[in-house]
């Protein structure tokens, strides 16, 4: 039995409203690609999931990049003459530029201007900026909070910094019968932001929760990465689970209403990249492929022509192309319990068929078996026959040791879980046997 069967005993409504509070829980933390906020984030998802944190010391060379120092933040304001704060740090922690180095001083609203950043098309909104590795510091504020800053002095403060320590990622490997993986990757270096960073989260972690109590045929790793560095840091530290990754998949922005995206992996035409458009073919709700493009989030690190993996990113919105991104707006309201349980529900029917795709050879070829004998075989015409004969006869026609049972649903354009039901109660009436896993085609 699959996956999704499993998750299917759940109501949705409840395992919307857990991933949701789940998300609720982390909104509030200031992460960033280094620093306590990514480390009190895995020590939230370590409360559901035994993930093991890796820290790799600043200065540390990755491929062609480094380690960079640790930022933390305590604090940060614009202060009125009148010592009310009119940017204020406590109140969301998007006003202040990620990665800001500190500042303490009294300028003027003309010598505060070029570090001030807004969106004047939303002028409820405030932006979120980084500058990881250039020295600047900044504040995003809406446009509106802009506009009522008066030509005054102006007390600005960061209390953050920079300083030699690690940066943190977390892993978490579930050992299946196979040393053959399956990564799965999402970002967790934004702070307050809802579909971009914490869906993605939210649902990595249930998704894990689930296949950590189940039999698995593949193994699985799940990585808890700042964006980017975390990435490439991981791939030049892990030679040997790089080398065994069979499919991966990128999770972000999948909790808004938007229709899903599936972004296929450089190489296009990989199993991941198959399955993933199977499922969402065959759901109700409007889904689009995308070829793959070098930029986006981590399948760039993981697509990069040296290790040309088979990874690919499943999303709802597409980054970028909606107008909420990197913004306040991408928030608590944003995101939907329903459409995150849908998310993890096509996550677990994308994994479901990696599980299930084996090839079988029909132990009676010549003609048809006699189906209806066995009890196996309905009329036609009955209404209880939601294609389940056809997937039988379709599973008993190209079950010859080439066909996966992922090639059969295609052709025969019929739902996976319906051609690998058919195949497992056929090999249960001897009809076919497994071409075991590692045989040649
Ligand atoms: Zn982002």
């Amino acid at each position: 039995m699959g996956l999704l069967n499993e998750f299917d005993q759940t109501p949705a409504a409840d395992i919307g409203r857990e991933l949701y509070s789940f998300a609720e829980e982390l909104f509030p933390i200031c992460r960033s690609i280094t620093g306590s906020g990514i480390r009190q984030t895995l020590s939230v998802i370590q409360e559901r999931i035994p993930i093991e944190t890796v820290e790799v010391p600043t200065g540390t060379a990755a491929f062609d990049w480094t380690i960079p120092t640790e930022w933390n933040i305590r604090d940060a304001y614009i202060k009125s003459p009148n010592g009310k704060r009119v940017v204020d740090f406590q109140k969301n922690n998007l006003h202040v530029v990620n990665y800001s180095v500190p500042v303490h001083a009294t300028m003027s609203l003309s010598e505060l201007r070029p570090h001030l950043f807004t969106i004047p098309d939303h002028p409820e909104w405030i932006p979120y900026r980084t500058s990881y590795y250039q020295e600047n510091w900044g504040f995003c504020l809406s446009h509106n909070q802009l506009l009522a800053l008066t030509d005054s002095n102006y007390e600005v403060r960061i209390d953050s910094t920079l300083a030699n320590g690690h940066l943190t990622y977390g892993e978490f490997y579930i050992p299946g019968e196979l040393a053959d993986e399956v990564l799965i990757s999402c970002h967790a270096c934004h702070p307050s932001l809802a579909n971009d960073n914490l869906s993605g989260l939210a649902v990595a972690t249930f998704l894990a929760g689930r296949l950590s109590q189940r039999r698995l045929r593949y193994s699985y790793r799940f990585l808890f990465i700042p964006g980017t560095i975390g990435a490439i840091t991981w791939l030049a530290r892990n030679g040997k689970a790089v080398s065994q990754i069979r499919h991966g998949l990128v999770l972000t922005c999948l909790g808004d209403s938007g229709g899903f995206h599936y972004k296929k992996s450089r190489r296009g035409k990989t199993e991941i990249d198959r399955a993933a458009a199977h499922v969402l073919r065959h759901l109700s709700e409007s889904s689009e492929i995308l070829e793959f493009s070098p930029d986006g989030y981590d399948e760039r690190q993981y697509c990069s022509p040296g290790f040309n993996l088979p990874v690919g990113c499943l999303m709802r919105s597409v980054w970028g192309k909606f107008p909420e991104y990197h913004t306040s707006a991408d928030n608590l309201d944003f995101i939907r319990p329903d459409k995150l349980a849908e998310s993890l529900r096509v996550c677990g029917a994308i994994l479901d068929v990696l599980e299930n795709n084996r090839r079988y050879c029909n132990q009676s070829p010549f003609c048809e078996p006699q189906l209806g004998r066995r009890g196996l075989y309905r009329s036609t015409g009955s209404p209880a026959d939601g294609g389940e004969l056809s997937a039988r006869l379709w599973v008993l026609n190209l079950s010859d040791g080439n066909h996966s049972l992922l090639d059969i649903a295609e052709r025969a354009d019929l739902p996976f879980p319906l051609i690998s039901d058919a195949a497992e109660l056929l090999h249960q009436n001897g009809l076919l046997s497994v071409v075991p896993d590692g045989a040649a085609g």
